[in-house]
């Protein structure tokens, strides 16, 4: 029995359960269905208020779900009702803001809410597991283990945890941030004696709290006016990279701990380093709780009892994060607030930075929002008075900004895509003792495969689109579906020999840098290379602080701070200068800053080489010119021209099926329930911008609106409706509300 809109709280007297007018629990499911579901309580207590955000496992169909109750109901014919089958929580498990804030989610990204609930709880409760317990843990010598350390073979793990343990317990936290694979080797010493476990109480100090830098005047203006906030404030924390937002950040953390509150710390996939970790944890001197997608299920639920529980002070993690509960919240900060990781491109597609804006509203605390880049969404919001604007101008400490040079290609003479000036100048870095980066958003060899006698290129056959060449050119895989296959020797459509890989990514570059200096680490790093999490620190620690050259994709626009990296050059932009999509001009202008920001960080002055065939593109001008604002300034008004976000609001809606027919034909149905006079442009059915992937045909309409309210009013109406339309069977169709990509 599908039940769609909370009713009405009733109080009952006990006894027998009526059969007409029976009241229920409203249970959301983890299902992509509109409705909750009516059932009768598990047997013992009649229904009630109380019982909203208990988790409960109920019949459905021949399955059984984990949902929670989300409203009291009643139906007219308690006869059809199913029973419930029993309780997982005795108490509310959601419940306060967080609950609130959900159901809010449910409704701005029109999707279920049982869905929207799973996406927020991790594994164990969503699969209905006990919140667990969230002791925390260290490790410490064993009374005979101090003699046995000296024992251990040196360089082997076990003994460099022996030496870890060796000034006394260290929190498991702690030892997560200091050694990769560490339990392995804690296991195997605890077998023989030589260390143990011990619970800590919560609130050892993992280490002295140490005091950073004092802050600069531009520092100490943003720290005043976030700590002085009572109650919820927005705050764009806008300063060149190197400027010392961390230090802001930690200062403001500082002072919302002596507040006793908790503060959550939301950082790009990429930018959540044991170095940011560190820092995070020997400035606080408290335990900082982190939440990854590389930690394991049971972790990553500890860490959310643990918040639940006001026991973690500190949260630092990537998107999901956002759904810690918080009930003792005092800050919330969002770093590199632009970053496209933090919104969800599947399932639930929500944005973090905006959801934390909305949780801190609901929080009254002041959210943080930091970048050198920000998005043009967020300076439109600080220009129109919605967020305060703290502007850090100067880089922090000694170091000055990268001089820029913009490098014109042009009948040059390109050696695998580099310039005469650029190895030159390469050259002349390394042999100052520093390091080089050499930039390039394309991993892979080279992007195409081409025919030289008739221009035949390997297309992926399940993609509209080419094949990346890898392997030097053995090896063929697509980037958008993952694949692979060896090389043709000979072009299948004319028997030609001459293939020959067309352009340029980080894989060529890298054997033509290993190539020309050869006495020079040469390390590549990208998706290709860093698969694990902390591939990236333990390849950037081969590099140390020796002379060498890094070369990858903008995985290395973010992360470790390199002292020694005085030149980044960046090969090869223009691919971006010319893209359909609205957004590429304010991404590539991201990237570009960002990675040149790498450049000169400590005392040795640095320089950012752009090697382009374009060197009067506007974008280039004024990127180099008048730096990020004058970019964004300038896309601001373009953007309003075109009545494109922030100044229009978005909807996409995305239909993929094998036939192209039945895509159309569900995203026709849905247009055609919008109402004729709603404020609302549609735009398609139309082929997505590539219209084939993976094998499916994909379709999209889009839906755009001067204001939210008209377009949340037709999604209001028309996705119940949508639901049940049956073209939609016949399709996997999704809603994207606020697309950051429309592909
Ligand atoms: P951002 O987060 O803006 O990139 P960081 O906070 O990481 O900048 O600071 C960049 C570098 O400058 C770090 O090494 C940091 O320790 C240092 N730093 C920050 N603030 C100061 C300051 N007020 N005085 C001296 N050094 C500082
Ligand atoms: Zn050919
Ligand atoms: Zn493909």
């Amino acid at each position: 029995m599908p039940s769609s809109d909370p009713a009405p709280t009733l109080s009952l007297t006990g006894g027998p359960t009526p059969q007409l007018n029976a009241p229920t629990v409203q249970v959301a499911l983890p299902l992509p269905l509109p409705q909750w579901f009516d059932y009768a309580p598990p047997p013992g207590e009649p229904p009630q208020a109380g019982m909203v955000g208990r988790r409960l496992r109920v019949p459905f169909g021949s399955r059984e779900l984990v949902g929670v109750v989300a409203g009291i109901g009643v139906v007219a014919d308690g006869g059809t009702l199913r029973t419930a089958l029993d309780w997982i929580d005795a108490q509310p498990l959601l419940g306060g803001e967080l609950w609130a804030s959900l159901q809010w989610l449910a409704r701005y990204t029109h999707a279920p809410l049982g869905e929207v609930v799973s996406t927020a709880l991790p594994a164990p409760l969503r699969r209905g597991e006990a919140v667990p317990d969230t002791h925390r843990w260290g490790w410490q010598l064993t009374a005979d283990g101090h003699a046995q350390r000296a024992r251990l073979r040196a360089g082997t793990r076990p003994q460099r945890l022996g030496t870890l343990l060796a000034e006394g317990v260290v929190d498991e936290d702690v030892l997560d941030a200091r050694m990769e694979d560490w339990r392995s080797a804690a296991r195997a010493l605890a077998k023989r004696g030589v260390v143990e476990r011990i619970a800590l109480d919560h609130q050892v100090p993992v280490a002295q709290a140490s005091a950073g830098p004092p802050p600069n005047p531009e520092q100490a203006a943003a720290i005043a006016a976030i700590t002085r906030a009572t109650g919820f404030g927005a705050y764009l924390l806008d300063g060149v990279t190197g400027s010392g937002k961390t230090e802001v950040y930690l200062q403001a953390i500082v002072d919302c701990l002596a507040r006793g509150r908790q503060a959550l710390v939301l950082v790009p996939e990429i930018g959540l380093t044991p170095q940011t970790l560190a820092r995070f944890r020997t400035r606080l001197g408290i335990p900082v709780h982190v939440l990854h997608s590389g930690l394991n299920d049971n972790e990553r639920a500890r860490v959310w009892a643990a918040a639940s529980r006001g026991e973690a002070q500190v949260i630092v993690g990537t998107r999901s994060a956002i759904f810690t509960p918080l009930p003792n919240a005092g800050l919330i900060v969002v770093d590199e607030e632009h970053d496209g990781s933090y919104k969800q491109q599947d399932g639930i597609r929500y944005h973090a930075r905006d959801f934390a804006l909305v949780r801190a509203k609901a929080l009254d605390v002041p959210v943080v929002l930091g970048s050198a880049t920000p998005s043009l969404e967020s300076l439109h919001n600080a220009q129109a008075g919605r967020y305060t604007h703290l502007r850090l101008k100067v880089r922090a400490g000694d170091a000055r900004p990268p001089r820029v040079r913009v490098l014109d290609v042009r009948k040059r003479p390109l050696r695998d895509g580099l310039s005469p000036e650029v190895l030159q100048g390469i050259a002349e870095h390394l042999q100052a003792g520093h390091q080089v980066l050499v930039f390039k958003n394309r991993r892979g060899y080279a992007p195409v495969l081409l025919c030289h006698d008739c221009g035949w290129t390997a297309p992926c056959q399940r993609c509209d689109a080419p094949m990346t060449v890898h392997a030097g050119g053995r090896r063929l895989q697509c980037h958008h579906c993952g694949a692979r296959q060896s090389a043709p020797l000979a072009c299948p459509d004319c028997g030609s020999l001459a293939l020959q890989p067309q352009g340029i990514g980080t894989e060529r570059l890298e054997e033509h840098l290993v190539d020309a200096f050869a006495d020079y680490p040469v390390i590549r790093i990208d998706r290709g290379t860093t698969s694990r999490r902390d591939a990236l620190e333990t390849q950037l620690a081969t590099l140390g602080d020796r002379a060498g050259i890094l070369v990858g994709t903008q995985i290395l626009a973010k992360g470790h701070d390199l002292p020694k990296l005085t030149l980044v050059v960046v090969v090869g932009i223009d691919e971006g200068l010319f893209s359909a999509d609205f957004r590429a001009s304010e991404k590539l202008a991201q990237q570009l800053i960002q990675v040149a920001g790498r450049a000169g960080r400590a005392t040795d002055p640095g320089e950012v080489w752009l090697q382009t065939h374009h060197p009067g593109h506007p974008l280039l001008e004024t990127l180099v010119n008048g730096g990020y604002h004058a970019f964004a300034d300038a896309e601001l008004q373009q953007r309003e021209a075109a009545g494109f976000p922030p100044f229009a609001h978005l909807a996409l809606l995305r239909a993929e099926s094998q036939q192209v027919e039945h895509a159309n034909a569900m995203l026709s149905a849905v247009r055609g329930l919008i109402p004729d006079d709603a404020a609302v442009e549609r735009y398609g059915p139309m082929p997505a911008p590539m219209p084939r992937r993976a094998g499916y045909q994909r379709t999209q309409l889009l839906l755009s609106a001067p204001a939210r309210r008209p377009l949340h009013g037709v999604l209001d109406l028309i996705t119940p409706q949508i639901h049940a339309l049956p073209q939609a069977r016949k399709v996997r169709w999704s809603l994207d509300v606020d697309p950051t990509d429309l592909y």
